[in-house]
């Protein structure tokens, strides 16, 4: 099969699970996912699989990809903060939909990698730093959207505190990974409106222990 048919085949699947957002569905269909996987599963890169990184992470499932990048609600005047830069694909689909994402990785290792590929494709309104992504970015908050792409016990709450009044965060919650959950949560005037979208199976969200991985 032909990199373009393995495109339009995904593209069709993703609108027969129910994606209906047409500009998400166009930026997945830009954004070559080949880039993102290692040269072993290139040939798998237009299935609806997640598939291995390094440093024992994993690139999403495109039908996960576009159910959060929907939920998210973005458009071309919103700054996102994106939580698990991991390959940088998510990250890539955001860059079409947005004015202006910001992204932190736990693994100086994917970050750079993620780096030099979304420097490949000239996507230039990305800013990204490595970090414990449970601890936000409080110099550019708030944000008005905020994805975290690895499970939380909890809504992180330095995470809510630093999304705008109105803002959304999508978030997957769990403390194993048979048992997660998509949440959607809106910062309103009073508190946090929380909203279930379905399961999801992510790898955790490793916080506190940043220096880890961060330093060298
Ligand atoms: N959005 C990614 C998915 C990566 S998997 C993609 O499209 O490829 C989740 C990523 O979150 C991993 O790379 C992991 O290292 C990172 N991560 C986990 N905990 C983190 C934390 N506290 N801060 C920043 N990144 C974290």
């Amino acid at each position: 099969m032909s990199d373009a048919d393995g495109r339009a085949r995904l593209i069709l699947e993703l609108r027969r699970c129910g994606v209906a957002d047409l500009r998400v569905l166009n930026a997945m269909e830009r954004v070559p996912r080949e880039f993102f996987v290692p040269p072993a599963f290139v040939h798998q890169a237009w299935e609806n699989v997640a598939l291995p990184i390094d440093c024992g992470q994993t690139i999403s499932q495109p039908a996960v990809v576009a159910r959060m990048t929907e939920a998210l609600q973005v458009d071309d005047r919103t700054r996102v903060l994106e939580i698990g830069t991991g390959s940088g694909y998510q990250t890539a689909v955001l860059s079409y939909l947005c004015r202006r994402v910001y992204t932190i990785e736990r693994h100086r290792e994917l970050l750079g990698q993620a780096e030099s590929r979304l420097a490949k494709l000239r996507r230039r309104n990305i800013t990204a730093r490595p970090g414990d992504g449970a601890l936000g970015w409080p110099e550019q908050a708030p944000f008005e959207r905020i994805l975290v792409t690895a499970a939380a016990i909890d809504i992180p709450p330095n995470l809510s505190a630093q999304l705008a009044i109105g803002g959304i965060m999508v978030v997957p919650i769990g403390d194993d990974s048979a048992n997660q959950c998509i949440v959607r949560v809106r910062r309103e005037e009073t508190g946090l409106d929380i909203e279930e979208l379905g399961p999801v199976k992510f790898v955790p969200l490793i916080s506190g222990r940043a220096g880890e991985a961060v330093s060298g």
